[in-house]
């Protein structure tokens, strides 16, 4: 017997989320996965130093379950108070937890409240599916973390103009919405004023997930105050150069936060990662630096795209850029796109290709690097535009 056929039937059929490559050799120009070109901040490599000690004695020790002095960092960072933060491993740590608490199986859909006048206490508004709803394209780990549970979605398709479809969130029946603002992989940021139209009209969670709000014109957090069916969503893995670290929250109004908390793991975040974090948050004037280094790589390079090749690029608001390219011919689409993800994979720059929505296929996503790695992209795409088109 293969012992796998135990496996819940939902789960055996389950398609795990793809993440991008992380070669492990020299040598690659790495622009695929947004991660920071720079490094963090100095303190986050002494804190790690100091947490560990002359022998590593205090990893013996659990790490603080509440994740406490982090809370009070990021409270103190955005202007809240600590009922409103809840800290994960990661980001993703946090969507899980939300689609865990939020998102109901297939089995219990529609609600059963919704039939039943006897056990309605806890189950909210009886009318809403207990579905998630996300945009495509967006993160699409959304999907994933749903279906582990045997989830239900509400999928609301975007148009090539990526501009927020508000309607149909407002009519959507989903327990709670996910979007990526700005959106990945496109990098468009939405403005607040529509946020503000989405949070008041949607009658579930709206959670906006803002990874990469650090290199945007606006956030959501001014609208928490108004609006306690919102959650903002944030990582220090792409703005505070982190990754590695795994650490994100969550910020929300405090019922909201109690919830998470119940349905988390009692010690979500490592010693090393709460240490390592705290220090980053001290630092912001170095991250200030970091940031705006990234936005102006970004726009020059948005510029080249537009000005220079004619591509078609989405404005981004975040470290990574959207493009369309276009080969010697002046042909663009999923397969020119395909092309030119295998010239730079033959060059070493590595990129995403996201060819499974019209949507997308015709793009590639680029991380934001150094000057230096950005120039390398250029120049490769300066070669691949001269090489002779392989006809297919
Ligand atoms: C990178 C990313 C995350 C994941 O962040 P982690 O904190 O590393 O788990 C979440 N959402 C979006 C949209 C991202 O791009």
């Amino acid at each position: 017997m293969n012992p796998s056929s135990l496996a819940l039937p939902h789960v055996a059929q389950l398609h795990a989320y793809t993440p991008g490559l992380q070669p492990t050799e020299a040598g690659w120009v790495k622009l695929n996965t947004n991660e920071c070109p720079y490094p963090p901040s100095p303190r986050v490599a002494e804190a790690l130093r100091r947490e560990i000690g002359e022998d590593g004695a205090s990893l013996r020790l659990y790490p603080n379950p509440k994740s406490g002095p982090l809370r009070a960092a990021v409270a103190k960072l955005h202007g809240l108070r600590e009922e409103n933060v809840v800290i994960g491993n990661g980001s993703d740590d946090i969507l899980n937890l939300l689609v865990r608490a939020f998102v109901g199986c297939r089995a219990g859909s529609p609600d059963p409240a919704a039939s039943s006048d006897a056990t309605t206490a806890g189950s909210g508004d009886p009318a809403l599916h207990q579905a998630a709803g996300f945009t495509l394209p967006s993160y699409s780990l959304y999907p994933v973390l749903v279906a582990i549970q045997d989830g239900r979605t509400d999928v609301i398709e975007f148009d090539r103009a990526m501009r927020l479809p508000l309607e149909k969130i407002a009519g959507s029946e989903a327990r709670a919405f996910f979007l990526t603002s700005p959106n990945a992989p496109t990098g468009v940021g939405f403005a607040n004023a529509d946020l503000e139209r989405a949070a008041a009209s949607f009658r579930g969670l709206l959670v906006v997930d803002e990874a990469y709000a650090p290199f945007a014109r606006e956030n959501a957090v001014p609208l928490l105050a108004r609006f306690p069916n919102l959650v903002v969503v944030r990582t220090l893995s792409k703005a505070y150069a982190l990754a590695g670290i795994r650490v994100g929250y969550a910020l929300a109004h405090p019922g909201i936060i109690d919830v998470l908390d119940r349905v988390r793991d009692s010690y979500n975040v490592s010693r090393l990662s709460q240490a390592a974090a705290l220090a980053a948050l001290g630092d912001q004037p170095y991250y200030d630096g970091v940031i705006a280094k990234v936005c102006a790589t970004r726009d020059r390079c948005v510029r080249d795209l537009l000005d220079r090749r004619g591509w078609r690029t989405y404005d981004s608001q975040a470290n990574f850029i959207f493009t369309e390219p276009k080969d010697a011919r002046g042909a663009t689409g999923l397969d020119v796109a395909k092309a030119a993800y295998s010239f730079l994979y033959s060059r070493k720059v590595l990129v995403r290709h996201f060819p499974s929505h019209a949507l997308t296929a015709p793009f590639l996503r680029i991380s934001v690097g150094t000057d230096a790695e950005m120039a390398a992209l250029s120049d490769s795409l300066d070669a691949w535009q001269k090489a002779p088109v392989q006809n297919a």
